[in-house]
């Protein structure tokens, strides 16, 4: 995507939030939001911990939860998916990432999504795919992530 080389590190989750917020040429990210897997396995805390498959030429992601393995695919990704390879770090080649939805919305309306990542070990940001969304209300969206 249109982010790369962009280069930057996040301390947590709240900074690549911030990271996000901040990108330019694409729409303005109005909503921020953190990946989790809510299986039942992992009682009252979250997995944040993933590995990220995301293909940016087709707009499709999955995240698979390095706690239980679990998968989440990102909204109708499944149903056109090309099979890329596991995200790995830039910087130091490890595949484990926190997650931050990033979209832009009008109005309630939600039209655009990006899928960023943090680097668990030395911190580095990355945009690993983004899609149109047509329209979908945000609670809707943000329901499904
Ligand atoms: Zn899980
Ligand atoms: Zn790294």
């Amino acid at each position: 995507m249109r982010t790369v080389g962009n280069r930057h590190t996040a301390e947590d989750t709240e900074d690549l939030a911030i990271w996000v917020r901040g990108l330019t040429d694409c729409p303005p990210v109005t909503q921020t939001t953190f990946a989790m897997c809510s299986h039942p396995s992992h009682g009252d805390e979250p997995a944040t911990w993933f590995y990220v498959e995301a293909d940016a030429a087709a707009g499709v992601a999955r995240l698979r939860c390095l706690a239980g393995g679990h998968i989440i695919d990102l909204l109708d990704s499944a149903e056109h998916w090309t099979y890329p390879g596991v995200w790995s770090c830039h910087s130091c080649s490890q595949s484990i990432a926190e997650v931050v939805y990033g979209i832009h919305d009008e109005a309630g309306t939600a039209r655009w999504l990006v899928v960023a990542v943090r680097c668990v070990e030395c911190g580095d940001v990355d945009g690993v795919t983004d899609l149109l969304i047509g329209e979908m209300p945000l609670d809707e969206l943000l329901a499904r992530l």
